[in-house]
């Protein structure tokens, strides 16, 4: 067994976590012997002497006791650290899972982000519309403005835009996980360029609806201008998916870094 970060704590953790699962899973006391078998047994290099260490650590810190001369118990306190041990191996695993979500190289996986994007987006229009100061709106402005001067299919002011709405919203859970997408935000504005070049004129348009809400303080209507805007991106993406789909195999790879 392998784990993704090779740090020593990641590795001491890992053979504690495994070393808990074991006295748990078994009905009678193990003893070291049998333990560093089943540790050999799922991958982990190690000897015997080192797992007779690891257990008098385990005991010491009462997750573990003797039972006798026939080995070892779980205790009530290695019950709940192997619980804990799960739930963090638990955190790991989906905080992969969303990493690559948030990698789309394929329309497809765009499409599915610009859905989720669309769920965050609306909450921080609204917010933004309750709490954006003076300072937030002047900011809006002056990237709207400077979006319609550019080239209509610069999709960075379009992004710059997006990310100023996150920040206006002064939550904090909010511009985080808004910062989690900004790695993608090349693949989906060359994606959407490409999709439909004419839509360009029409986000203009939404950004200029979108701020003028949040400059009124008005939620409902920042967040309805967020969604139409959002949606119409989606709507682009799903008809450029199944109007040109053999166009877009095999699934578009980025440039190198
Ligand atoms: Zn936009």
């Amino acid at each position: 067994m392998t784990t993704a970060d090779n740090s020593p704590r990641a590795t001491a953790q890992e053979l504690e976590r495994a070393i808990l699962r074991m006295l748990r899973d078994t009905d009678v006391a193990i003893g070291a012997g049998s333990i560093c078998a089943g540790l050999r047994d799922a991958g982990h290099e190690i000897s015997e002497a080192t797992v007779g260490r690891l257990l008098r650590e385990l005991d010491r810190r009462g997750l573990t006791s003797r039972d006798s001369n026939r080995g070892r118990v779980l205790s009530a306190a290695g019950v709940a650290r192997l619980r804990e041990l799960d739930d963090s191996h638990a955190r790991t695993a989906s905080g992969a899972r969303v990493a690559q979500a948030l990698d789309p190289r394929t329309l497809r996986e765009v499409i599915d982000f610009v859905y989720v994007r669309r769920g965050l987006e609306r909450e921080a229009a609204r917010l933004a519309a309750i709490r954006a100061t003076e300072d937030d709106i002047a900011h809006l402005l002056a990237l709207v403005a400077a979006q319609e001067a550019a080239d209509h299919d610069d999709w960075e002011h379009g992004w710059a835009f997006h990310e100023a709405v996150a920040a206006a919203s002064h939550n904090e859970a909010v511009i985080s996980l808004f910062a989690m997408f900004s790695d993608t935000q090349e693949a989906v504005g060359r994606l959407s360029h490409d999709a439909d070049p004419a839509h360009e004129d029409r986000r203009c348009r939404h950004h200029e609806q979108i701020v003028a809400a949040i400059a009124a303080h008005d939620p409902d209507a920042a967040e309805e201008h967020m969604m139409e805007h959002l949606t119409e991106v989606v709507v682009g993406f799903e008809q450029a998916l199944h109007g040109a789909a053999a166009e877009l195999e095999p699934p578009l790879t980025r440039d190198a870094p």
